[in-house]
């Protein structure tokens, strides 16, 4: 197996290595740390794989004519002792993730885990519980570093851009003072300086940073999911066929601005200036679909947030030409590193 170090060297190469790539790499290695003992008790059976399965009506168990469920997952593990199967699935957050944090509660209703393990039966697969690894982001920012001279002395010049000396007149000053004009000389913090910074943190504390539960899944709960991804299927038809896709402004600035926010209060258009036809609606996946659309957990998502969302995301898929949210950008990278490194641990078959 390659080293995480190796991997995200590899992965950088041509790569702008910039903040939020070198928090990025920092999250995985602190990750690949916090998880080898976890991988130690496991097989890795599966990495990122896809999957489609038939999307039928609760009641009379017909199949959609519109819609087959989509998605892939993070992992399939097999716990070695007992021989059980579990689906992995690793997030990025910035939520705290203590025994008594929102976060875990949530999970008792989260589709996603639910959709993706009958994607796994769907597949012969005997999947009941899950094993969520999430890993929590440091709110760390890159800081300023004070510059120094030859004597590793700190510079504060007044705003004439003198150098200050202390009241006596016998030191240079080391501290600003913005009401005097005294101002301390910096630089940015470098992005290997700052990816030492983060890793360290996580070090420190992992606790705080990585943490693994297991998530049991009944029968009731896929039923249950299975009765909501119809009826989600229902409403897109529903509006497809009204014409209407209601905008929801409690949703705009609900989880931080919402990427169309620009274009939905008629500050911009569709026009390759800062919003522009996106080519793929499910860029995440490499199947391409057939007759039927793919309803993926990303796309319920969508519809329940704001159907003006799902909309822009799905119907006429539409995308901001700016970067890259950080958020955003940084699960990439994580899950891009991540799923290169748990390759290497897959034993090839004999
Ligand atoms: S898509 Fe919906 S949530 Fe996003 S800005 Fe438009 S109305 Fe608000």
């Amino acid at each position: 197996m390659t080293a995480p170090t190796q991997i995200a060297e590899a992965f950088r190469e041509g790569k702008t290595y910039d903040h939020v790539f070198a928090k990025s790499e920092a999250l995985f290695l602190g990750w690949t740390e916090a998880f080898a003992p976890v991988l130690a008790d496991h097989e890795v059976i599966e990495v990122e794989s896809e999957f489609t399965y038939p999307l039928l009506n609760p009641e009379t168990e017909a199949a959609s004519r519109t819609f087959v469920e989509a998605g892939k997952i993070d992992g399939l593990l097999r716990h070695k002792a007992s021989g059980r199967l579990r689906l992995l699935e690793h997030k990025t957050t910035g939520d705290g993730l203590e025994p008594d944090s929102d976060y875990w509660p949530k999970l008792a209703m989260d589709s996603q885990i639910s959709g993706y393990i009958l994607g796994l039966h769907h597949r012969g697969f005997e999947v009941n519980d899950v094993l969520y690894d999430v890993v929590r982001k440091p709110a760390h920012r890159p800081s300023n570093i004070p510059l120094l001279d030859d004597t590793g002395t700190k510079i504060v010049l007044d705003a004439s851009g003198q150098r200050v000396r202390t009241k006596d007149g016998k030191k240079w000053r080391e501290s600003a003072d913005s009401a005097l004009g005294y101002v301390l000389q910096t630089r940015e913090e470098t992005p290997v300086e700052y990816h030492r910074r983060v890793l360290g943190e996580m070090r420190e504390n992992p606790a705080k940073y990585f943490v693994q539960k297991e998530i049991p899944r009944l029968d009731s709960d896929l039923l249950e999911y299975m009765q909501d991804a119809w009826a989600i299927s229902q409403q897109v038809l529903y509006f497809r066929k009204a014409g209407l896709w209601p905008r929801n402004p409690s949703a705009c600035t609900a989880f931080g601005t919402c990427e169309f926010f620009a274009l939905c209060s008629g500050r911009a258009s569709v026009d390759g200036v800062r919003f522009r036809p996106k080519q793929k609606a499910h860029s995440e996946l490499e199947t391409v679909p057939g007759e039927l659309e793919f309803l993926t957990n990303s796309r319920k998502s969508a519809l329940r947030k704001c159907s003006r969302y799902h909309f822009l995301r799905y119907e006429e898929p539409t995308e901001p030409v700016s970067e890259q949210e950080e958020a955003l950008r940084i699960g990439t990278i994580f899950h891009a590193l991540a799923d290169l490194w748990l390759r290497t641990f897959i034993k090839p078959q004999s």
